[in-house]
């Protein structure tokens, strides 16, 4: 690999990692690498193959919006795909075209297994290789690939939905669904649509939720794919069904639900849909947690309040209230990691200034969190 010491390591090269590495590129940021463990966008290529991302693309840049799905400025998802909602595998083709034309320093099959600090630097462990070492780590590993299959006795029976190829694999015509938010929906529409029965089992009522934020309830897309698919009566929605323990007797898997006498009884494995855990969980101890919500504590540059010169980037930065959990959220901090990365390296760093208009670059907070009036 040649250099083991780096001023900036970012592990993960999906839409956060390359996002983030563009930007500190432009910013003249030199000894950097990213390290995947896969290829460039392997997450979006592990999508089940039916899967589209849920927020839209428009080349709306040319007035100057940022398509809502581009982590770069001046790039298109729509313009490049011509698709407004594309699927795992085209996006994860944007990534990795965005890599190629800013020639970003991504090395892949490299897997970070973990991370240690001291003395004010980084030590990264990886599967194959001796450790590397660097001055500030951009953690970007994301989600998906770290599945939670522990929130229930018998989870682990499931299959959870980050594990599906392509829904025309899932055998059998009568489906459960445990989860009814997008992942879970996501399912059920594309079960339905292959003609079988499917029951979703939430917690909540996920579709029942109005509010403008799209972390906290289905977006416009799945609703209007769930309210055409109903019309064909295949799907059930069941809300406030908190799922205690799934078990298999005699080949038959048993939904136990809380409240409920008897067993939902289902011949092939509940489609697991109740989210991830994190790759956070490979540096845990590099974070504090809040403890009611277990998010991680970032102070105001996204940096762990624990480990000074860590950043997070991606779907699990959050401020209180405010998720970030979707590309066109969580890209507006991407500005605020350059700049204090860029200004501790002692770069010049206002050229970031460019980037608030383009919705890369958002540091005061206080505008989230508006409701629309209709
Ligand atoms: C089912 C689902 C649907 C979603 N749909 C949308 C949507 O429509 N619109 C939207 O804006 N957001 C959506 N999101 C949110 C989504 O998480 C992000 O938009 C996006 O995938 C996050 O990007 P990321 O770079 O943080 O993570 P990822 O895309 O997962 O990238 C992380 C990268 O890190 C690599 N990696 C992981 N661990 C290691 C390691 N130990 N060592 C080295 N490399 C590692 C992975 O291989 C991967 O390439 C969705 C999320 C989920 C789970």
């Amino acid at each position: 690999m040649g250099m083991r010491r780096f001023d900036v390591i970012i592990v993960g090269a999906g839409a956060a990692g390359i996002g983030i590495a563009a930007m500190l590129k432009e910013l003249g940021v030199e000894r950097m690498v990213v390290l995947e463990r896969g290829e460039v966008g392997s997450t979006f290529n592990k999508w089940p193959k039916e899967m589209q991302l849920i927020t839209p693309s428009f080349t709306t840049n040319f007035y100057g919006h940022l398509d809502l799905n581009a982590v770069v400025a001046s790039t298109s998802p729509a313009y490049m795909l011509r698709k407004e909602h594309p699927t795992g595998r085209e996006y994860a083709r944007y990534l990795k075209d965005i890599a190629e034309y800013f020639d970003l320093p991504v090395i892949e099959q490299v897997n970070v297994e973990k991370v240690l600090h001291s003395g004010g630097s980084f030590r990264v462990h990886i599967t194959k290789g001796n450790p590397i070492e660097s001055r500030f780590v951009i953690w970007a590993a994301g989600e998906f690939q770290y599945p939670n299959i522990n929130s229930f006795a018998g989870a682990e029976l499931c299959l959870h939905n980050s594990l599906v190829k392509s829904w025309k694999y899932v055998k059998g015509d009568e489906i459960y669904v445990i989860g009814g938010y997008e992942s879970g929906m996501d399912a059920a529409i594309h079960l339905s649509r292959l003609g079988k029965k499917v029951r979703v089992l939430d917690r909540d009522r996920v579709w029942s939720k109005r509010t403008t934020d799209p972390s906290e309830n289905l977006s416009p897309f799945t609703f209007e794919r769930l309210e055409k698919e109903m019309t064909h009566k295949r799907i059930e929605l069941f809300g406030q069904s908190v799922v205690r323990e799934v078990s298999i007797e005699q080949g038959r898997y048993l939904i136990y639900v809380k409240g409920k006498s008897l067993p939902y009884q289902s011949t092939t494995p509940p489609i697991l849909a109740t989210g991830f855990k994190s790759s956070l969980i490979l540096v845990k101890e590099l974070f504090d947690w809040e403890k009611e919500k277990f998010y991680c504590l970032l102070n105001e540059e996204d940096e762990s309040i624990k480990t000074p010169g860590l950043f997070l980037v991606g779907p699990q930065v959050r401020h209180d209230d405010l998720i970030f959990c979707f590309i066109y959220k969580y890209r507006q901090r991407f500005g605020v990691v350059a700049n204090a990365i860029g200004n501790r390296l002692g770069l010049e760093t206002e050229l970031l200034e460019s980037y608030r208009d383009e919705g890369l670059y958002l540091d005061d907070l206080s505008c989230c969190g508006q409701e629309c009036v209709c």
